[in-house]
């Protein structure tokens, strides 16, 4: 276990020559990766590289045996609940910016009851409840409650909601939660607040130390990642695997996710300032699955079906579907505002039908809180 925290083992760290260092990279750096039984963080930087685009074909089998050896041919299946798009933060690409005009909603316990009525018909056993930042109405005390109402209808309960305290994680996995997913957005320390100008999300060093008390409070799963589009990807993501090596070496006894997120269109059409095309993306999921076999690795519906079908077979392992990405969405409203579009809107039914059809099995629930006794 170290005795730095991330956020000291970052600042270590200089952006640009990381960058550097990257794009620097040659073939035979990238042979050598693909060749490593470990890869380690240099050998991630290889495969992120661009010397490493003529070698995509290498990566897929690669990435498509690890995944295959340590999952199986599975696919672990969730479902996003908004229960609330009010928000104190202005993240500078975000719909639900607390700068933008739009009608804030929080879902009460009642709303909640129908919203997952509509979800469970659909067969889903692991929710991901999803609130914007804003503490006074959906902080700590409202997810409380929601968790209260939430717990005994599913097996698996994962939050993406405003960072917390220690304590409040730890009453929270009291109440069943499992996993948390907390996305840094960039780990460029220098550009962040540009990003982010305002509420507590301003805080780099706040935001960065969370899955420290995640891993303190001790989270069963801390889901990570960055917004690709932001800053230089390649960079980033880096920067996600260094925070990655450094979560599983000191809380070692606690599981890890990375997601995807690729900025897509929303109401004040902020546009990405480094876009990630298809093939990136692919090369960047199968990095990562060269780099860490255990990883779970996940794409939500912001993907086309089309790159969807593609990576399943690729190192992925966990999707949603069905998704609505604005407040209640499934049973209480028509329409709100959403998050994010949504590119992938076939039914949960149709996408386990084609995942079954190239031979993959769909996993509904793959944990119940009474394993933990
Ligand atoms: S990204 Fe999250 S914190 Fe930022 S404005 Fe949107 S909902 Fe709020």
């Amino acid at each position: 276990m170290t005795n730095n925290t991330f956020d000291q083992v970052h600042a270590s760290h200089n952006w640009e020559e990381i960058r550097q260092s990257i794009y620097s990279k040659t073939e035979s750096d990238v042979e050598q990766a693909l060749n490593s039984h470990n890869a380690t963080l240099e050998d991630f930087k290889a495969l992120i590289s661009p010397a490493a685009e003529p070698y995509l074909e290498q990566m897929a089998a690669k990435s498509r045996a690890i995944t295959q050896q340590r999952f199986g041919k599975t696919i672990q299946m969730y479902i996003p609940l908004y229960l609330s798009n009010a928000c104190a933060n202005a993240c500078v690409y975000c719909g639900f910016s607390h700068d933008n005009d739009i009608k804030r909603i929080t879902l009460n316990k009642e709303q909640v009851l129908e919203e997952i009525k509509v979800i469970k018909d659909m067969g889903f056993e692991h929710l991901l409840l999803v609130t914007g930042e804003h503490p006074a109405d959906c902080g700590f005390e409202y997810l409380k409650e929601i968790m209260e109402v939430i717990r005994p209808h599913f097996s698996l309960i994962s939050i993406e909601v405003q960072p917390m305290l220690q304590e409040h994680y730890e009453q929270l996995i009291e109440l069943g939660l499992h996993t948390v997913y907390v996305y840094q957005e960039t780990y460029n320390r220098e550009k962040y607040k540009s990003y982010h100008p305002k509420g507590k999300k301003s805080d780099f060093s706040y935001r960065l130390e969370t899955s420290e008390r995640l891993g303190k409070a001790g989270i069963h799963k801390i889901g990570i990642g960055c917004l690709l589009g932001l800053e230089d990807w390649r960079t980033d993501s880096f920067f996600t695997a260094l925070h990655l090596d450094y979560l599983e070496k000191t809380y070692w006894r606690t599981k890890y996710s990375i997601s995807f997120p690729r900025l897509r269109p929303h109401t004040g059409a902020f546009q990405p300032n480094h876009e990630v095309n298809d093939r990136q993306l692919a090369q960047l999921i199968m990095a990562y699955r060269i780099f860490n076999p255990d990883v779970d690795l996940s794409l939500s519906t912001r993907e086309s079906k089309v790159f969807r079908d593609n990576m399943l077979q690729l190192g992925v392992t966990a999707m949603s579907a069905g998704s609505k990405t604005e407040p209640g969405g499934y049973a209480v409203y028509n329409k709100a505002l959403e998050q994010f579009s949504v590119a992938d809107d076939r039914s949960p039914d149709e996408i386990s039908r084609m995942i079954q059809s190239k031979g993959y099995e769909t996993v509904w629930k793959d944990w119940d809180s009474g394993m933990m006794g």
